[in-house]
């Protein structure tokens, strides 16, 4: 029988997983819960206007990251955003998605055999492998299962699993901080200094993106992200009301008058603030190969996804 593996989420580490499975011959299915692929390298659209509310950019340091990334800036799906010199905290440059973040997933799902809207709610052992079944009732087939979901949803997964894992402590103590994104369109220009990005100090507000700067918008528009301990202490409040404290903090940047829609979303886990130090876990509970990834393991953040996922792939095919 070919070897076969379903991966659970189809954010940057899952789909990395799936093309180094792919390169092996494997047979790859995979699962997502949400109606497209990219998780937290998301963008959202509001008429014209265009938002990077998720992942902001993406720095490369490892080689083999930088090669990945090459793949994108030669496609024309991804461009360097060089952030102002004389900025100390962004002195070298950033990559950013042509038409927002979630471009570079989408480029590198074409072609994927990935299932939408399919939240995996019990993974359980079989004959020949294992088995996942969804909410929509369905039910997959393999011989292993890569799970890059976030940690606190992979435990979720496994309480409702027909299996244990010994090593729960390890998911349980990688760690996510909130954050509360506004997205803003706008009738006028911001006065955010080009290019367009700028991190704040001693401010509720963590980040401010000009997404017209930036390139991805056709139209003026921002996303603002609160900071951890202001996101935490808001979450489950009136987000319309959150979002308007929030512009209004910075109405020397952004005016009132300017401003003609808002939305809110609350990111539960945005950065993974403690993670494992490997950069994979394999289970030692199950027969079959049961991988766990994602921006929970290893140096974190989207470069971290990538690691994360192409490292489990490479040890699963070692198995
Ligand atoms: C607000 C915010 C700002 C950020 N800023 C930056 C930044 O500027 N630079 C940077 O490098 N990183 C940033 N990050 C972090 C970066 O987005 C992540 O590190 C990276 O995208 C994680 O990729 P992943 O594949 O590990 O996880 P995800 O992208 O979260 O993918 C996991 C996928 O699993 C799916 N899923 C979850 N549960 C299930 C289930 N039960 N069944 C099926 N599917 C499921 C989800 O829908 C999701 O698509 C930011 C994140 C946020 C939210």
């Amino acid at each position: 029988m070919k070897n076969s593996c379903i991966i659970i989420g189809a954010g940057l580490s899952g789909l990395t997983a799936a093309h180094e499975l792919l390169k092996n011959n494997w047979e790859v299915t995979i699962l997502d819960k949400g109606r497209g692929v990219g998780g937290r390298m998301a963008t959202r659209r509001a008429g014209e206007a265009r938002f990077d509310h998720g992942a902001q950019y993406f720095s490369t340091k490892t080689p083999d990251f930088k090669a990945f990334t090459q793949n994108f800036l030669q496609a024309s799906i991804a461009k360097e955003w060089h952030l102002e010199e004389g900025d100390k905290s962004f002195s070298h440059p950033r990559v950013i998605g042509i038409n927002g973040m979630s471009s570079i997933p989408k480029f590198l799902a074409e072609g994927l055999n990935i299932r939408t809207n399919e939240k995996a709610i019990g993974i359980s052992e079989t004959e020949n492998g294992c088995k996942v079944i969804t909410e929509t009732g369905n039910s997959y087939e393999a011989n292993a299962i890569i799970c890059t979901v976030p940690a606190p949803q992979a435990i979720e997964l496994l309480q409702k699993s027909e299996i244990s894992l010994a090593e729960i402590s390890i998911l349980e103590n990688i760690q996510y901080q909130p954050c509360i994104a506004v997205m803003a369109s706008l009738n006028a220009p911001t006065n955010i200094p080009s290019p367009g990005g700028i991190s704040l100090e001693n401010s509720n507000i963590s980040w401010i993106a000009d997404n017209f700067q930036k390139g991805i918008s056709p139209v003026f528009s921002v996303t603002i992200h609160a900071n951890p301990a202001f996101s935490l202490a808001h979450f489950d409040d009136d987000l319309n009301e959150v979002g308007k404290q929030l512009l209004s903090e910075v109405s020397y940047l952004i005016s009132a008058e300017s401003v003609e829609s808002l939305q809110v979303h609350r990111w539960r886990y945005s950065l993974a603030s403690e993670r494992h130090t490997d950069n994979f876990l394999v289970s030692a509970s199950t027969k079959f190969p049961l991988i766990f990834a994602g921006d929970g393991f290893g140096i974190g953040s989207i470069e971290g996804a990538f690691i994360s996922g192409k490292s489990a792939a490479q040890n699963l095919l070692k198995i």
